[in-house]
Protein backbone atom coordinates (compact mmCIF):
# COMPACT_ATOMS: atom_id res chain seq x y z
CA UNK A 1 0.00 0.00 0.00
CA UNK A 2 1.28 3.35 -0.86
CA UNK A 3 2.13 5.60 2.12
CA UNK A 4 -0.22 8.49 2.41
CA UNK A 5 2.92 11.34 2.86
CA UNK A 6 0.56 13.93 4.01
CA UNK A 7 -0.81 12.31 6.44
CA UNK A 8 2.40 11.17 7.78
CA UNK A 9 4.14 14.78 8.07
CA UNK A 10 0.96 15.60 9.85
CA UNK A 11 1.28 13.32 11.88
CA UNK A 12 4.69 14.44 12.52
CA UNK A 13 4.16 17.91 13.30
CA UNK A 14 1.86 16.90 15.87
CA UNK A 15 4.38 14.67 17.16
CA UNK A 16 6.52 18.18 17.64
CA UNK A 17 8.46 17.97 14.16
CA UNK A 18 7.90 20.99 13.16
CA UNK A 19 10.93 21.76 11.38
CA UNK A 20 9.78 18.88 8.77
CA UNK A 21 9.05 22.03 5.80
CA UNK A 22 10.16 19.66 2.85
CA UNK A 23 7.80 16.70 1.87
CA UNK A 24 9.02 13.33 2.47
CA UNK A 25 10.55 11.49 -0.16
CA UNK A 26 10.26 7.88 0.26
CA UNK A 27 13.41 7.05 -1.60
CA UNK A 28 14.33 3.08 -2.95
CA UNK A 29 17.40 2.08 -0.80
CA UNK A 30 20.62 2.16 -2.78
CA UNK A 31 21.70 -1.21 -4.59
CA UNK A 32 23.72 -3.45 -2.38
CA UNK A 33 27.54 -2.74 -3.24
CA UNK A 34 29.60 -5.37 -3.51
CA UNK A 35 32.06 -4.73 -0.43
CA UNK A 36 35.69 -4.25 -0.63
CA UNK A 37 37.51 -5.90 1.51
CA UNK A 38 39.80 -3.61 3.71
CA UNK A 39 43.29 -3.63 3.18
CA UNK A 40 44.94 -6.58 5.52
CA UNK A 41 47.07 -4.59 8.22
CA UNK A 42 49.63 -6.22 10.11
CA UNK A 43 48.04 -6.70 13.51
CA UNK A 44 50.39 -5.52 16.28
CA UNK A 45 50.49 -7.45 19.49
CA UNK A 46 48.59 -4.60 22.31
CA UNK A 47 51.68 -3.56 24.76
CA UNK A 48 51.63 -5.42 27.92
CA UNK A 49 50.01 -3.74 31.05
CA UNK A 50 52.37 -1.80 33.11
CA UNK A 51 53.95 -3.68 35.91
CA UNK A 52 53.07 -2.37 39.31
CA UNK A 53 56.39 -1.30 41.22
CA UNK A 54 57.35 -4.15 43.13
CA UNK A 55 59.69 -3.14 46.19
CA UNK A 56 62.51 -5.06 46.58
CA UNK A 57 62.84 -5.15 50.52
CA UNK A 58 64.59 -7.64 52.26
CA UNK A 59 63.69 -10.44 54.53
CA UNK A 60 62.36 -9.73 57.73
CA UNK A 61 65.22 -12.25 59.14
CA UNK A 62 67.83 -9.47 57.56
CA UNK A 63 66.52 -6.77 59.61
CA UNK A 64 68.32 -4.95 62.30
CA UNK A 65 67.70 -6.26 65.65
CA UNK A 66 65.86 -4.09 67.80
CA UNK A 67 64.80 -4.73 71.48
CA UNK A 68 60.98 -5.24 72.21
CA UNK A 69 60.71 -2.36 74.37
CA UNK A 70 61.95 -0.17 70.58
CA UNK A 71 59.70 -2.48 68.56
CA UNK A 72 56.61 -1.40 70.96
CA UNK A 73 57.06 1.95 71.43
CA UNK A 74 57.70 2.25 67.61
CA UNK A 75 53.84 0.31 67.08
CA UNK A 76 52.80 2.81 69.79
CA UNK A 77 54.20 5.62 67.48
CA UNK A 78 52.39 4.50 64.20
CA UNK A 79 49.40 3.63 66.37
CA UNK A 80 49.47 7.99 67.13
CA UNK A 81 50.21 8.47 63.78
CA UNK A 82 46.93 6.70 62.50
CA UNK A 83 45.04 8.43 65.24
CA UNK A 84 45.58 12.16 63.65
CA UNK A 85 46.19 10.78 60.21
CA UNK A 86 44.62 12.47 56.94
CA UNK A 87 46.50 11.01 53.96
CA UNK A 88 43.01 9.66 52.39
CA UNK A 89 39.48 10.49 51.97
CA UNK A 90 38.72 7.94 54.84
CA UNK A 91 40.01 10.12 57.33
CA UNK A 92 36.46 12.13 56.80
CA UNK A 93 34.36 9.18 57.76
CA UNK A 94 35.96 7.29 60.34
CA UNK A 95 34.94 7.61 63.84
CA UNK A 96 38.01 5.11 65.50
CA UNK A 97 40.82 4.23 63.28
CA UNK A 98 41.93 1.21 64.09
CA UNK A 99 45.72 0.65 63.86
CA UNK A 100 46.14 -2.55 64.40
CA UNK A 101 46.47 -5.24 67.57
CA UNK A 102 48.58 -7.96 69.04
CA UNK A 103 51.63 -9.27 70.30
CA UNK A 104 55.11 -9.17 68.96
CA UNK A 105 56.25 -11.98 66.83
CA UNK A 106 52.88 -13.18 66.44
CA UNK A 107 52.15 -17.19 64.77
CA UNK A 108 49.89 -14.90 62.21
CA UNK A 109 49.40 -11.64 61.40
CA UNK A 110 45.91 -11.10 59.76
CA UNK A 111 45.23 -8.45 57.14
CA UNK A 112 41.58 -7.44 57.34
CA UNK A 113 40.44 -4.83 54.52
CA UNK A 114 38.72 -2.33 55.87
CA UNK A 115 36.94 -1.29 58.99
CA UNK A 116 33.16 -2.28 59.14
CA UNK A 117 30.38 -0.22 61.38
CA UNK A 118 30.90 -2.17 63.99
CA UNK A 119 34.15 -2.00 63.84
CA UNK A 120 34.43 1.67 63.45
CA UNK A 121 32.27 2.55 66.19
CA UNK A 122 33.68 0.15 68.92
CA UNK A 123 36.85 0.52 68.17
CA UNK A 124 37.33 -3.20 68.37
CA UNK A 125 37.98 -5.49 65.52
CA UNK A 126 36.46 -8.46 67.42
CA UNK A 127 32.95 -6.35 66.99
CA UNK A 128 30.12 -7.77 65.32
CA UNK A 129 29.28 -10.51 62.98
CA UNK A 130 33.31 -9.65 61.32
CA UNK A 131 35.08 -10.26 64.29
CA UNK A 132 32.98 -13.23 65.59
CA UNK A 133 33.58 -14.79 62.51
CA UNK A 134 37.45 -14.18 62.61
CA UNK A 135 37.56 -15.61 66.19
CA UNK A 136 36.21 -19.21 64.88
CA UNK A 137 38.39 -19.28 61.54
CA UNK A 138 41.79 -18.20 63.91
CA UNK A 139 40.94 -21.30 66.15
CA UNK A 140 39.88 -23.67 63.46
CA UNK A 141 43.57 -23.33 61.97
CA UNK A 142 44.49 -24.08 66.24
CA UNK A 143 45.68 -20.55 66.84
CA UNK A 144 43.57 -17.56 68.96
CA UNK A 145 42.94 -14.17 68.20
CA UNK A 146 45.43 -12.96 71.26
CA UNK A 147 48.08 -14.93 69.53
CA UNK A 148 47.25 -12.82 66.24
CA UNK A 149 48.19 -9.35 64.99
CA UNK A 150 45.14 -8.10 63.72
CA UNK A 151 44.82 -4.97 61.59
CA UNK A 152 43.89 -4.04 58.37
CA UNK A 153 44.89 -2.35 54.98
CA UNK A 154 42.84 0.18 55.43
CA UNK A 155 42.76 1.82 59.26
CA UNK A 156 39.83 3.41 58.28
CA UNK A 157 36.11 3.35 57.75
CA UNK A 158 34.08 4.19 54.64
CA UNK A 159 31.05 5.47 54.56
CA UNK A 160 28.77 4.31 53.14
CA UNK A 161 30.88 0.73 54.04
CA UNK A 162 32.67 -0.93 50.86
CA UNK A 163 35.86 -2.17 50.00
CA UNK A 164 39.17 0.18 50.16
CA UNK A 165 40.20 1.85 46.69
CA UNK A 166 43.52 1.94 45.84
CA UNK A 167 44.12 4.96 46.14
CA UNK A 168 43.63 4.83 49.91
CA UNK A 169 45.26 1.57 49.90
CA UNK A 170 48.86 3.06 48.69
CA UNK A 171 47.57 5.87 51.20
CA UNK A 172 47.61 3.53 54.05
CA UNK A 173 50.41 0.84 53.14
CA UNK A 174 53.50 2.70 54.83
CA UNK A 175 51.91 1.88 57.89
CA UNK A 176 51.23 -1.72 57.24
CA UNK A 177 54.93 -2.11 55.91
CA UNK A 178 56.30 -0.70 59.24
CA UNK A 179 54.07 -2.69 61.07
CA UNK A 180 54.67 -5.87 59.78
CA UNK A 181 58.43 -5.34 60.17
CA UNK A 182 57.94 -4.42 63.64
CA UNK A 183 56.05 -7.53 64.27
CA UNK A 184 58.17 -10.14 62.54
CA UNK A 185 54.84 -12.13 61.72
CA UNK A 186 55.93 -15.84 61.22
CA UNK A 187 52.98 -16.25 58.70
CA UNK A 188 50.97 -13.68 57.09
CA UNK A 189 47.02 -14.26 56.25
CA UNK A 190 45.02 -11.62 54.11
CA UNK A 191 41.60 -11.49 53.79
CA UNK A 192 40.69 -9.76 50.77
CA UNK A 193 42.79 -8.78 48.15
CA UNK A 194 43.89 -5.12 49.84
CA UNK A 195 46.16 -5.98 52.15
CA UNK A 196 47.81 -8.31 49.34
CA UNK A 197 47.72 -5.47 46.78
CA UNK A 198 49.30 -3.28 49.76
CA UNK A 199 52.53 -5.82 50.20
CA UNK A 200 53.07 -7.95 46.86
CA UNK A 201 51.11 -5.54 44.16
CA UNK A 202 52.45 -7.91 41.67
CA UNK A 203 49.90 -10.38 43.25
CA UNK A 204 47.17 -8.32 42.25
CA UNK A 205 48.06 -7.44 38.91
CA UNK A 206 46.11 -10.35 36.87
CA UNK A 207 43.43 -9.13 39.04
CA UNK A 208 42.01 -9.00 42.74
CA UNK A 209 41.29 -12.93 43.11
CA UNK A 210 44.53 -14.15 40.89
CA UNK A 211 46.55 -15.10 43.89
CA UNK A 212 43.83 -16.33 46.02
CA UNK A 213 44.38 -19.46 48.02
CA UNK A 214 48.14 -19.46 46.53
CA UNK A 215 51.17 -20.02 49.32
CA UNK A 216 53.05 -16.66 48.52
CA UNK A 217 56.06 -15.52 50.08
CA UNK A 218 56.42 -12.14 51.71
CA UNK A 219 60.35 -10.89 52.99
CA UNK A 220 60.80 -15.11 53.94
CA UNK A 221 57.13 -15.96 55.47
CA UNK A 222 54.62 -17.68 54.30
CA UNK A 223 51.50 -15.43 52.82
CA UNK A 224 48.04 -16.13 51.81
CA UNK A 225 44.98 -14.59 51.15
CA UNK A 226 41.45 -15.69 51.23
CA UNK A 227 38.06 -13.98 50.84
CA UNK A 228 37.52 -10.87 53.12
CA UNK A 229 35.24 -11.23 55.82
CA UNK A 230 32.48 -9.00 54.73
CA UNK A 231 32.14 -11.66 51.81
CA UNK A 232 32.33 -14.62 54.26
CA UNK A 233 29.35 -12.97 56.49
CA UNK A 234 27.18 -11.84 53.51
CA UNK A 235 27.45 -15.90 52.04
CA UNK A 236 28.03 -18.60 54.51
CA UNK A 237 28.67 -20.75 52.02
CA UNK A 238 31.73 -19.31 51.06
CA UNK A 239 33.24 -20.49 54.34
CA UNK A 240 34.16 -23.93 52.66
CA UNK A 241 36.53 -21.49 50.25
CA UNK A 242 38.40 -20.03 53.15
CA UNK A 243 38.70 -23.37 55.21
CA UNK A 244 40.37 -24.68 51.73
CA UNK A 245 42.62 -22.09 51.44
CA UNK A 246 43.46 -22.14 54.93
CA UNK A 247 44.22 -26.06 54.82
CA UNK A 248 46.63 -24.87 52.05
CA UNK A 249 48.97 -22.77 53.71
CA UNK A 250 48.68 -25.14 56.73
CA UNK A 251 50.21 -27.94 54.67
CA UNK A 252 52.69 -25.24 53.28
CA UNK A 253 53.88 -24.72 57.27
CA UNK A 254 53.65 -28.57 57.94
CA UNK A 255 55.98 -28.96 54.98
CA UNK A 256 58.21 -25.87 55.99
CA UNK A 257 58.37 -27.26 59.38
CA UNK A 258 59.38 -31.00 58.70
CA UNK A 259 62.21 -29.11 56.41
CA UNK A 260 63.44 -27.58 59.21
S1 LIG B 1 42.94 4.97 55.90
FE1 LIG B 1 45.10 5.07 56.44
S2 LIG B 1 45.94 6.64 55.09
FE2 LIG B 1 43.71 6.90 55.10
S3 LIG B 1 43.34 8.41 56.70
FE3 LIG B 1 43.15 6.39 57.64
S4 LIG B 1 45.15 5.94 58.49
FE4 LIG B 1 45.40 7.63 57.04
Amino acid sequence: MKPDLTLQKRLLKSLGFSFLEEPLELSAPPPPQAATPAPRRRQQAPPPPPKPAEEKLPPFSSLPDLAPGERTAALGEIAREVAGCQRCILSRARRNPLPGSGPLDPTFALILEIPDPAQDESASYTAGQAGGLLGKIVEAIGSRLDECFVTFATKCHSLPFRPPHAPEVEACRPYLVRQMELLRPKTIVCFGPAGLGALLPSAVAGGPNASRGKVLEYRGVPLLMTLPLPAIVAHRSRKKTVWEDLQRLMAALQDQRSLE
